[in-house]
């Protein structure tokens, strides 16, 4: 879907709450929300960092309280950095359920409907002026516990792995191939492939990305065969990001674009997505767990290094 650009791709969805309900969810989560999900039915974000957790998730404040009466719980908090927020009608969040615990302890993972009373959506503009991700304020907003992702209290390890489906998704590698393939065809169409130091640079970064791509296809053959939390997404996110913003940074060399204009008139429909592209892998290092986080996992999970 990446490398065909579909519109309205829900990755929060199909790559990440989706393969977790198939794991941990119950039966009528899996036959509402995976049928939603397959049908395209769906927009769904990602309620994870917050104004003081990001890389340290494990400090997050938004709390919910549980009543055993109702067999509800009633959340109340701040997320930020929570792309497409304002288009979603669905919200995986993770919320301290547990009063006074600590750390991971006590944290639940929650489906919301961004429907639901109490929660506002506030964009945020990003570094082209547009508005992909939001602060959501969640004012006592009340949810069926029913909408608890496994046990209640219990969701930490079910919030990684969460994060590793998110790591080892396919879509980077679509963006990067696509890239890749229609900058091959601009070369090959504008006769650079004559010069050395073009083609020389082309090998190496198809190299680099199918070097990316098998990581990817690991991380995930992994992921199916056991439950731990493994350094390989840690890896393959490192490397998708990385190759897409070689790419796209040899595609604008090439593109020989002076300047960046953001606007609507630009009709060089390829230039106009390598700009958008290249400006959003500003993010990759970021997104999904900083590269500084994916290497001490790696050091830490994978190899067993000290701390
Ligand atoms: C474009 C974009 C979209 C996003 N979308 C979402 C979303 O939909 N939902 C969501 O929940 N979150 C989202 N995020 C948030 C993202 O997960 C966090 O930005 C990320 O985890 C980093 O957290 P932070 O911004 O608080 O930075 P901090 O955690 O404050 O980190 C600041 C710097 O310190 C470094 N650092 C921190 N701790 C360590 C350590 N232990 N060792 C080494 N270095 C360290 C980091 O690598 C980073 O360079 C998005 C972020 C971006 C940029």
């Amino acid at each position: 879907m990446s490398y065909k650009m579909a519109p309205g791709n829900d990755r929060f969805g199909v790559r990440m709450i989706g393969p977790t309900l198939l794991k941990y969810g119950t039966d009528s989560q899996k036959e509402k929300y995976l049928k939603e999900i397959t049908n395209g039915d769906a927009q769904w974000c990602q309620g994870y960092s917050e104004p003081n957790s990001g890389s340290d998730l494990a400090s997050i404040n938004t709390k919910g309280k549980y009543d055993e009466e109702t067999n509800s719980i009633t959340i109340t908090g701040t997320k930020v950095w929570t792309t497409l927020a304002h288009r979603a009608n669905r919200m995986f969040i993770l919320v301290r359920t547990q009063e006074g615990s600590k750390r991971h302890e006590g944290l639940s993972l929650i489906l919301l409907n961004m429907k639901d009373k109490g929660i506002n959506v506030n964009p945020i503009k990003n570094i082209s002026g547009k508005s992909s991700f939001n602060e959501v304020v969640l004012d006592n907003v009340k949810v069926s516990a029913k909408n608890v992702v496994g046990k209640l209290h219990e969701g930490w390890m079910i919030a990684l792995d969460l994060l590793n489906f998110e790591r080892s998704g396919i879509d980077y590698i679509g963006w990067a191939e696509r890239c890749f393939d229609d900058l091959l065809s601009y070369c090959k169409e504008k006769k650079l492939l004559e010069t050395n130091s073009i083609k020389v640079k082309l090998t190496y970064l198809k190299s680099s990305l199918e070097s990316a791509k098998i990581m990817t296809y690991k991380a995930l053959w992994i992921k199916e065969q056991s439950n731990s939390i493994h350094m390989e997404p840690s890896i393959s996110k490192i490397l998708a990001t990385e190759i897409n913003i070689k790419i796209h940074d040899f595609a604008f060399e090439i593109l020989n674009t002076k300047s960046i204009y953001i606007n609507n008139n630009n009709k060089d429909y390829f230039a106009e997505r390598i700009i958008k592209n290249r400006l959003f892998f500003v993010s990759g290092g970021i997104l999904g767990g900083t590269t500084e986080i994916q290497k001490n996992i790696i050091a830490r999970r994978g190899l067993g290094l000290p701390r």
